[in-house]
């Protein structure tokens, strides 16, 4: 038998908070992961002086003050609000969908004004409730959004119509009759100053933790079992189970990242390509994260991408057909008493970083008090 209590697979905010929590009531835990670095999908390293997003992205955003506080204690975060911008062909657009976007489209001046402009377009649906994401977005902002801002960047994203999608997919982002460029409508918001990476690093920099990076679990699965009195595995629950159930479907994404000689890119941090012909969904500038007034920018075009074995598993896809199969290894996963599924993988669910930390602070005060 192994000298530790624990064996945690992956060390991403789920893995680190349940090894570092773990970790202060006493037990001993050993964290492996199979990337050359800690931090999972937060994970940023500094690149020309600009903290870069390696793996797209990352906005904290939260309403909950607990969650807010916790994450406080390992970084000092910035005011930074996420207003991303849409190209469509050449056309600007505010996101998230606001009063700014619906006087760009259409000239309208006062929340009535869109509101019936909204309403004569989602007449299409004759009163129908929505049950795809195409219905979904219409019913929320009419058709001429839906061409021109959601239709085919989500076919980019998802590489499924818009008709094949749940609605809760849309439902993210908010739809306001203020002129009012907040992506979130969350209470705190921010970008740890100096990146996430330090975040995941005081999480697991505890006498009681040892980490062990390059190693993957399947390499060593049996032992492993063997070994470890319990074992928290955030990977993919279907591979765990050697896919006996049939394959869960992920979404992946290819990053393409560049140094530009100019100190200023697109002027935004995020632009999304709402068009079908750009073949990818976003431009990240990371200088905009943290407000950089380097010489360089770094930008970073994210590509969508179907996953394939070897691939990063980014997204799961959570429709009808995927929920249940993911039901049919939770049933599977219950019978197994000393292994803990959990973060996005382990769990097959479309969280954000915020919703990772609760439950893996809930799972951890459930398991060891
Ligand atoms: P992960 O970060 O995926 O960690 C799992 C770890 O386990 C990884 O390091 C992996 O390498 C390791 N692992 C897997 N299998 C094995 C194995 N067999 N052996 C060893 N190690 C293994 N959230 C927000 O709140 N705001 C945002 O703006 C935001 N933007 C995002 C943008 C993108 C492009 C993506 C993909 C996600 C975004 N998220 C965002 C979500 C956020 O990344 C997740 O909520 C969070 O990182 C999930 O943490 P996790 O520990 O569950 O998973
Ligand atoms: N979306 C869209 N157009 C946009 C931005 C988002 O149609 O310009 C849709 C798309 O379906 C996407 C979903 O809204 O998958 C959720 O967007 P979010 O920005 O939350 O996606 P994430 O950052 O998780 O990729």
């Amino acid at each position: 038998m192994s000298k530790f209590d624990y064996l945690v697979v992956g060390s991403g905010l789920f893995g680190a908070i349940f090894a570092c929590e773990a970790a202060n009531k006493g037990k001993r835990v050993k964290v492996i992961e199979k990337r050359n670095h800690i931090a999972g999908n937060v994970y940023t390293k500094e690149q020309e002086g600009i903290q870069v997003h390696e793996y797209g992205a990352h906005i904290f955003h939260t309403s909950d003050k607990k969650i807010w506080d916790y994450v406080n204690q390992f970084a000092d975060f910035n005011r930074y609000t996420n207003s991303p911008i849409a190209n469509f062909k050449g056309e600007i657009y505010n996101l998230p969908f606001n009063m700014n976007t619906f006087n760009k489209l259409w000239g309208v001046i006062t929340p009535d004004e869109a509101e019936a402009k909204i309403n004569e377009q989602r007449s299409v649906l004759k009163g129908k409730v929505p049950e795809n994401l195409e219905e979904q977005a219409i019913s929320l902002v009419g058709t001429d959004i839906y061409e021109k801002l959601i239709k085919h960047y989500t076919k980019k994203q998802w590489g499924k119509k818009c008709t094949e999608l749940p609605a809760f997919i849309i439902r993210r982002l908010p739809v306001r009759f203020t002129y009012d460029n907040n992506y979130f409508n969350d209470v705190y918001q921010g970008i740890p100053i100096g990146g996430y990476t330090q975040i995941i690093e005081k999480m697991l920099n505890h006498p009681n933790i040892v980490v062990e990076l390059n190693t993957d679990f399947f390499e060593r699965k049996e032992s492993y079992l063997r070994e470890f009195p319990k074992i928290v595995f955030t990977g993919m629950i279907d591979q765990f189970f050697d896919y006996k159930l049939g394959k869960l479907e992920y979404r992946s994404l290819r990053f393409e990242t560049e140094v530009i000689n100019v100190s200023n890119y697109q002027g935004n941090a995020v632009v999304n390509y709402t068009d079908s012909v750009t073949p990818y969904t976003r431009i990240i500038e990371h200088k905009h994260f943290e407000f950089g007034d380097q010489e360089k920018t770094i930008i970073t075009k994210e590509y969508s991408k179907k996953w394939e074995s070897g691939d990063e598993p980014y997204y799961p896809v959570n429709d009808e057909k995927n929920n249940h199969l993911y039901k049919s290894y939770k049933k599977l996963a219950e019978k197994y008493g000393n292994i803990i599924f959990g973060g996005r993988l382990g769990q097959y669910r479309y969280y954000d970083m915020h919703q990772v930390i609760a439950a893996a602070l809930q799972c951890v005060e459930k398991e060891i008090n």
